[in-house]
């Protein structure tokens, strides 16, 4: 092959960045990925040779469409929807919906690029996907938020099914938005097809330990991480930043590993509780109400709610970024060096922007990236997926106990494949390349497609 690996990548990632170079976040997680895989292209000159690296970067589909729906004053009002179907290698397209204002191609194309990589690392057959709207569901009425759903599947449901694409919950998707596009999807297809959404009720096909797996799983995967260095997360001061699903469970599982948490967050702010977070609360206060964490006070007065505040400012040991992507910046990434941070764990996607992760390693902080230790949620969906094939339904012990399985082995995995490429401890680089080898290796067995 007459281009060393270092021209092949650079070659390829130029190309994209001319091509799309207002996709920001969608070339910061290419390019994140792209750094780690220059010692694999000189190993594997046949992944270059196959052109794996321009295929893959490229979605197999990309499907954007109108969602029209009235709202409760009769108007009608009008979102954008998406579904990317990016890589079928392993499996049927997998990955969440997301309905947030900043919803556009780019930020799905990041999450379903990421996607490919995460679920492949979990060692289950599913290929990555990811969709959503720029619907914003805050201040919406159930009923708005049903009807928004119908008319989003209406659209959606011609493009998966249980064998082609099936999605869960993201960013304001949760059980609620499940149950409503499942709904309107049994309706048009007219068939009981409950392996075509994942994270549904319990009543119909849902699995048990699917709502805790994505928190359960990170802290999982940092116990995996802590362990190998000789730490754990006993009497850690540990802070969360959101206070959605991942975030919730993220909490439960570090209490129950004898940490503290002390402080969490929603878009509005942050609460402080030196005393500990009381997870019932926040539980009770985003699920049960869909109230704002600032309610948290009202309860505990000793607790300090910071409007408008960055979670980071709270000294920590551990830092479980869970909110959103580029959430930690350089300078956020400086403040928690600066306070003593020994360890972070990314439970949302992309939180941490490339500066950031330089920060961290840089400076010996242990990193475990999103795309291995979030990828709980999505190994339980899987598992979903194959108790409904299967019509059983597995007990709760059985699916945390190979959810953990399942932690342990993408950690290991990743830590590695970082080894054999020269990059000892780096879970980075493991986590990009244990997760690209098994999809290359798929992508050139079945030719070029
Ligand atoms: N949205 C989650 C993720 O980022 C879960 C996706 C799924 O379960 O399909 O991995």
């Amino acid at each position: 092959y007459n281009q060393t690996a270092k021209e092949y990548v650079q070659t390829v990632y130029e190309e994209l960045n001319q091509r799309n170079h207002h996709e920001t976040e969608f070339l910061q997680a290419v390019e994140e990925i792209v750094q780690s895989l220059e010692g694999v292209f000189e190993k594997h000159p046949e992944y270059m040779e196959a052109g794996i690296l321009e295929r893959i970067i490229e979605p197999e589909r990309l499907i954007a469409f109108r969602v029209p729906w009235v709202d409760e004053a009769g108007q009608v009002q009008v979102n954008r929807g998406y579904r990317v179907q990016f890589s079928s290698a392993i499996g049927p397209y997998k990955g969440g919906l997301r309905f947030h204002p900043t919803v556009n191609t780019s930020i799905i194309k990041f999450l379903g690029f990421e996607q490919i990589f995460k679920n492949a690392l979990t060692g289950q057959p599913i290929g990555g996907g990811k969709g959503g709207s720029d619907f914003d569901p805050k201040g919406k009425s159930d009923l708005e938020i049903m009807r928004f759903c119908q008319s989003f599947m209406s659209e959606l449901s011609r493009h998966i099914g249980p064998d082609t694409d099936v999605p869960a919950g993201d960013i304001g998707v949760g059980a609620r938005e499940i149950g409503y596009l499942y709904g309107q999807y049994k309706k048009i297809r007219g068939t009981v097809e409950p392996g075509v959404l994942t994270g549904k009720s319990l009543s119909f096909g849902g699995s048990l330990a699917r709502k805790e797996a994505t928190g359960f799983g990170l802290v999982y995967f940092m116990q995996e991480m802590l362990q190998d260095n000789g730490l754990d997360f006993t009497d850690k001061t540990v802070t969360v930043s959101g206070s959605g699903n991942v975030s919730i469970y993220a909490m439960e599982k570090a209490v129950e590993f004898g940490a503290r948490v002390v402080a969490c967050s929603d878009s509005n702010g942050y609460i402080y509780d030196k005393n500990g977070i009381d997870i019932e609360l926040v539980k009770k206060i985003k699920e049960v109400e869909r109230g704002r964490i600032s309610e948290y006070v009202e309860k505990y007065p000793d607790a300090e709610y910071v409007a408008d505040g960055n979670v980071w400012e709270v000294p920590c040991e551990i830092a479980l970024p869970s909110a959103t992507q580029n959430e930690i910046d350089e300078e956020t990434a400086q403040t928690l060096i600066k306070n003593g941070v020994i360890a972070v764990g990314e439970g949302a996607n992309m939180p941490s922007s490339l500066e950031a992760i330089n920060q961290f390693q840089e400076s010996n902080v242990l990193f475990a990236p999103a795309k291995a230790a979030n990828a709980g949620g999505v190994a339980v969906s899987a598992l979903e997926m194959a108790q409904n094939s299967s019509r059983v339904a597995w007990s709760f012990e059985k699916v945390d106990g190979k959810l953990q399985d399942i932690m342990k082995d993408i950690y290991q995995n990743s830590i590695q494949a970082a080894n054999e490429y020269g990059e000892p401890g780096n879970l980075v680089a493991g986590a990009n390349i244990a997760g690209f080898l098994k999809v290359a290796d798929a992508m050139v067995e079945q030719g070029v497609i």
